[in-house]
């Protein structure tokens, strides 16, 4: 493995082991993402082997441009609109695929998820690599996402062949993933894309991600994105402390009364972009910190709120509501 800033020489050689069918980290705006070749099955094999994710789970496809896109996917002309109305940026859109694109990489689906990521540093590696690349978040199954080079070297240690470091991700959060299929559009998972954001350019959307009883799309899981401390989403009923127990907190606005030594604050002025930008660097250093329980605050579920009550929800391990 080699670790490298993520310099245009690097971005050269990163680029070049994805094209040997090497598998590469690389910052994107909303996670670090575990990439390599989307056409190259033994390839996209490898990231399922390093992140240790089931094979149900599919997989994001980053292409540099809309004419990727529509090598792999049937694009509609109401997806047209979308892709050039928010790409680059933080919506993936799930398409009927076609069938250049290998069964591994979308679980056997007959769709698959497309993004063009905004970060320069993703499109230039997409670019130089001349293939569309498959990236989930570059982290275990399950666990906490990257949102820097550190995380995902942590977590995934030796495991990819090389990790461009660009620094912190800008948003914080994964991306929105909608389901365009016939007429219908329904949003999968909320992300950096707000909801509000999409229903202004699609009108009202079927169903949120919290509409059915079961998760619909595969991988969203009651669950995910868990730190190794059994993480408490506060709600109204009050909190019992157990003796024994150390307690870290997350809070929205400000630090809690209470006398708990590891206490983070996500954002002090009550933005909830800085929120979603630092919610899992404060995640990974409360684990570093060692303790056991991470309590935290619920932020209000409107504008990127949604996305992080969503994260919230499922590192506590709750099941859809
Ligand atoms: P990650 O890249 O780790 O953020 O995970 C990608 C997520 O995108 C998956 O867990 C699914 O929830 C969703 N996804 C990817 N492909 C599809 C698809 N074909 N249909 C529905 N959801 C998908
Ligand atoms: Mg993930």
């Amino acid at each position: 493995m080699i670790f490298l800033k993520a310099t245009p020489a690097a971005v050269k050689k990163a680029a070049a082991s994805i094209r040997k069918g090497g598998t590469v980290v690389f910052p994107t705006e909303t996670v670090y993402g575990l990439g390599a070749d989307a056409l190259n099955p033994l390839a996209v094999a490898r990231i399922f082997e390093i992140k240790k994710r089931p094979e149900f789970d599919p997989l994001i496809v980053h292409v540099a441009s809309i004419r990727q896109a529509k090598a792999l996917a049937f694009v509609t002309p109401k997806a047209e609109a979308l892709m050039k109305k928010f790409w680059p940026g933080p919506l993936t859109l799930v398409l009927p695929k076609k069938k250049k694109v290998p069964d591994l990489v979308t679980a056997g689906l007959d769709t698959v998820a497309l993004r063009m990521p905004a970060d320069p540093v993703a499109l230039a590696l997409i670019k130089r690599a001349r293939t569309p690349v498959a990236a989930p978040s570059a982290n275990r199954f399950g666990r906490l996402s990257p949102t820097t080079a550190a995380h995902a070297k942590k977590q995934l240690k030796n495991g990819p062949d090389v990790i461009l470091d660009g620094g912190k991700t800008r948003i914080g959060v994964e991306s929105a993933v909608l389901l365009l299929k016939g007429r219908r559009a329904s949003l999968l998972r909320h992300g950096g894309l707000t909801l509000e954001e999409i229903e202004k350019a699609t009108g009202p959307l079927a169903a949120g991600p919290d509409g059915g009883k079961k998760p619909r799309s595969p991988g969203r899981l009651a669950g995910h994105y868990s730190p190794s401390a059994k993480l408490v989403l506060l709600g109204k009923r009050k909190f019992r402390f157990k003796k024994g127990l150390r307690y870290g907190y997350l809070a929205f606005t400000k630090k809690p009364a209470l006398k708990i030594k590891c206490a983070a604050v996500l954002s002090p002025s009550g933005s909830l972009q800085e929120a979603a930008a630092g919610l899992f660097s404060h995640l990974h250093r409360l684990d570093e910190a060692g303790v056991d329980v991470i309590l935290a605050e619920p932020v209000p579920q409107r504008g990127l709120g949604r996305a992080i009550m969503d994260r919230l929800k499922r590192a506590a391990g709750k099941p859809l509501k």
